[in-house]
């Protein structure tokens, strides 16, 4: 039997008012209170929902020192990169916080320098280091809608497939566009035909570029007619385009020797160096290579990557944070077996790495080929220990064909 004088201990209803009266430790509660309280509960998360993803923003020192742990060399590029990045970001505060006048612009990162030399490491560092998501497309897939191939538009999918699906997180995310050279225009007349992957595809790219509301199917792929679409708001989105922009370095000479005629005569006696003509590199060269000048206006900030040597990719082999050889060292490990490479042994693998024009990518290759036998053989052998010498190395390797393992990119 209820007692009389029982109520909600928040609204004061007595029992015989509501549907149901929940007793805590001496308070109650009744059903309308319940679902009131739950409409605040849902409130308040989504607001901290909004506030989950606060770009933790560090100045362009601290971005770089992040940087340097996990890229070796490319100073230049990632002193760059801090910056924009930076730049970037307080541009994305400045819309948030303050009603001010000026309106600064995006910063698109144009990175141009060989294959395997840290352009993707260097997006997928960044956005690490923000908690942003990261998309990575290839831009020769990529074709004008109505093409075979994928649509521009199928970039945000991906980018919203990195972000959850959450909307607000996928807008303030980062888009990698690799091989952004592929799609230059390959006539110096644009007019002649209709350049389907190429000036199409950079033309479409453009309003993504600079900001715009775009459409979005959901689960990718192409679109669908009842297929419900995402709206994704493209002007927080930072776009990193990379390229090996293979054969550039003639337009750049060609630019650099025209500055000097009539004055003095070759490059050499203005002191250009010549191993690295790429550092000297401007968007007007980019637009004699063939990206449209709208493109390039919208990827304002260019920098250049340098082909890596010998010591760089022996550093790189044992010394970033997630290097290969500490990758392998803890496979082995998790089988309680202590792998040791001797320095000769690391040289070797840099030198064939050089010798076959592996770069960076081939390091991994080679490691493989290398300890893929001790690692079906060991687990559970007993073994405890293995040593990799120049001698083990070059026994593994010589067993297989190594012009299979050279990276075509
Ligand atoms: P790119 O995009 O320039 O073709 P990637 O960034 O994909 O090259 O590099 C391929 C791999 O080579 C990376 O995952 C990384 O392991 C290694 N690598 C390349 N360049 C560097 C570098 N500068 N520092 C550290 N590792 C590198």
């Amino acid at each position: 039997m209820s007692k009389p004088d029982l109520n909600c201990s928040f609204c004061g209803r007595p029992k015989p008012e509501t549907q149901l009266l929940i007793a805590g430790l001496d308070a109650h509660i009744c059903d309308r209170c319940i679902v009131q309280a739950h409409g605040i509960v849902l409130e308040e998360s989504s607001f901290e929902d909004k506030n989950t993803f606060p770009i933790e923003l560090k100045p362009p020192k601290a971005i770089k020192s992040f940087l340097d742990e996990y890229v070796i060399g490319q100073e230049a590029s990632k002193r760059v990169l801090s910056v924009a990045v930076y730049n970037h970001y307080k541009r994305l505060l400045q819309e948030k916080t303050s009603a001010d006048d000026v309106e600064i612009q995006k910063s698109n990162i144009l990175l141009v320098g060989p294959t395997g030399t840290g352009k993707t490491l260097l997006a997928q560092t960044i956005s690490r280091l923000l908690k942003v998501p990261l998309a990575i497309v290839d831009a020769t897939v990529l074709t004008e809608a109505g093409y075979v191939g994928e649509d521009v538009e199928s970039i945000l999918s991906r980018l919203l497939q990195a972000a959850d699906y959450e909307v607000e997180k996928a807008e303030k995310g980062i888009v990698f566009i690799d091989e952004i050279d592929k799609i230059a225009r390959k006539s110096d007349n644009p007019s002649i035909t209709r350049d389907v992957s190429g000036e199409g595809v950079q033309q479409a790219l453009l309003k993504l570029l600079e900001g715009t509301v775009v459409n979005v199917p959901p689960k990718g792929g192409r679109k669908h007619p009842d297929q419900k679409f995402i709206e994704l708001n493209t002007s927080n989105i930072l776009f990193i385009a990379g390229g090996a922009f293979d054969g550039i370095d003639a337009h750049i000479n060609k630019r650099l020797n025209l500055q000097v005629i009539g004055y003095k005569t070759s490059l050499e006696k203005h002191n250009f160096d010549k191993e690295d003509i790429l550092q000297y590199i401007t968007p007007r060269d980019v637009r004699s290579f063939g990206l449209i000048p709208e493109i390039i206006g919208r990827l304002p900030v260019i920098t250049h990557m340098s082909s890596l040597n010998k010591s760089t990719l022996r550093i790189i082999l044992t010394t970033p944070k997630n290097a290969l050889i500490k990758q392998y060292i803890q496979l082995f490990a998790m089988d309680n077996i202590e792998l040791q490479f001797t320095s000769g042994a690391l040289d070797y693998i840099v030198e064939k790495a050089l010798q076959f024009e592996l770069g960076a990518r081939g390091l991994r290759s080679l490691c493989e080929a290398i300890l893929n036998d001790a690692m079906f053989e060991l687990p559970n052998s007993g073994v405890n220990k293995l040593r990799v010498t120049k001698q083990y190395a070059d026994q593994k390797l010589s067993r297989i064909k190594l012009p299979k393992l050279k990276v075509v990119s």
